[in-house]
């Protein structure tokens, strides 16, 4: 249970378009919510009442896409390609995650979960390995902390169906493969393929069919890199991007590095949105995501951070690096605009998950999950625009604090909160 509070004096980025509103206040109540916003001194009562003069409040950040049982094995694989690191069952990530004990695992996935709430995270998408024990891995070690995880598991064993099944672009699904679907679902929050090509077009039909029935989040990889249109095209005469909206109309394609524009074009017709991870790309070599040209095609777009193998977890630092790099490749500093950018992290996420009642802004009747950004440190005072100075200069070392629906998840109380009025 949280304790009833406000605000004042802050900078609140409000309401879904991040309208940067100054001198302003927020109440929280008691059951973590936001229960009030305003710009006038706000009313004077026994609620306590905390300055943050110095702070811009921002909504907490929504990951939509990460990997995050590898954080302990930052940088393994650095400068090698693509295939050699992440490809199962070879790779050398899974090779790693299949030889190291659960408690090792464990230990470092709380640490990076840790990380991610000091960045600024309350909830995140992971793509979970292992079947259904690996997404209880996760979820178990996720729940003491004031952080959500969503978490979509994947088929314990690869490939799902046999090899002469998907060469020939025919067979459904066993029974037992069905029921581990449903299995992964019920113990997480959805279902994952690592691409369009682990299953046939009649599997990927039953796979939506189940996942839906259940109400679980359904994700995967599309046109992450050339094999994946290349097989898929041999397999079936189609791009992956074109089977997936075919046969399993996923609530959002990852990647999308190699997609035409003709096939965001579908996408943005079929309504499926799309989640880019533009620092893990181009430190793997394979490009840059252009969700430019997405959000131009009409696609809702988020951002996530990818695996923390080659990619901190840190929104920010993503948003950062993507405004840079696409106005560089555009030669154009006017699009996407900052706050664009920054709804890549919190609105545009939120209404992909279907979460946007209780998350993603900030209004009143929300969950008050903040970021508390201190604009008076060296690195990003004078402000002259708040939300340009969280896309284009903040760090989380800016961050004093960060709610968790209405509770402190991160930072010292007594620098966020140093007087009762
Ligand atoms: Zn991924």
């Amino acid at each position: 249970m949280a304790v009833e509070f406000v605000l004042t004096g802050a900078t609140i980025l409000r309401g879904p378009d991040l309208t940067a509103s100054q001198e302003s206040w927020i109440k929280v109540g008691e059951d973590g919510c936001i229960s009030a916003l305003g710009n006038t001194p706000s009313e004077n009562s026994n609620v306590l009442h905390f300055d943050a003069s110095s702070m811009i409040i921002c909504p907490a950040f929504l990951n939509a896409h990460t990997h995050v049982i590898d954080g302990f094995l930052k940088e393994t694989g650095f400068g090698l390609p693509y295939w050699d690191v992440f490809m199962p069952p070879d790779g050398l990530r899974h090779q790693a995650l299949s030889l190291t004990p659960d408690e090792v695992v464990k230990e470092q996935l709380g640490q990076t979960l840790d990380q991610m709430i000091a960045c600024g995270t309350s909830l995140f998408v992971d793509f979970r390995e292992g079947g259904r024990p690996g997404v209880k891995l996760l979820e178990e070690v996720a729940a003491d902390r004031p952080i959500q995880p969503l978490t979509l598991g994947r088929f314990a064993s690869y490939p799902p169906q046999p090899a002469t099944a998907l060469a020939s672009n025919r067979g459904v699904l066993t029974e037992d493969a069905l029921a581990e679907v449903s299995g992964i679902v019920e113990e997480g929050a959805g279902f994952s393929l690592i691409s369009a090509n682990d299953l046939t077009d009649e599997a990927l039909a039953q796979v939506a069919t189940q996942v839906r029935s259940l109400d679980g989040l359904l994700a995967l990889h599309v046109a992450e890199s050339p094999p994946y249109r290349e097989t898929s095209i041999e397999r079936t005469g189609q791009s992956d991007v074109h089977r997936v909206v075919d046969h399993l109309q996923p609530d959002f394609a990852v990647h999308l590095t190699f997609a035409t524009p003709e096939e965001m074009q579908r996408l943005a017709e079929a309504g499926i949105p799309g989640v880019c991870c533009p620092r893990n790309h181009a430190v793997i070599g394979l490009g840059i995501p252009r969700f430019d040209l997405m959000l131009e095609a009409g696609m809702n777009v988020a951002i996530g951070t990818d695996n923390v193998i080659l990619a901190s977890p840190d929104p920010l630092a993503e948003i950062q690096f993507a405004s840079r790099v696409i106005r560089a490749l555009r030669a154009d500093p006017s699009f996407p605009t900052a706050s664009e950018m920054l709804k890549m992290i919190t609105m545009n996420p939120a209404r992909i998950l279907g979460v946007d009642h209780e998350r993603g802004s900030i209004e009143v009747g929300k969950r008050a999950d903040l970021v508390l950004i201190d604009a008076t440190t060296g690195n990003l005072a004078p402000v002259s625009d708040a939300v340009a100075a969280l896309v284009n200069r903040a760090t989380a070392a800016d961050i004093r604090a960060v709610f968790n629906n209405g509770a402190l998840a991160h930072g010292d109380p007594l620098d966020v909160i140093p007087h009762k009025v």
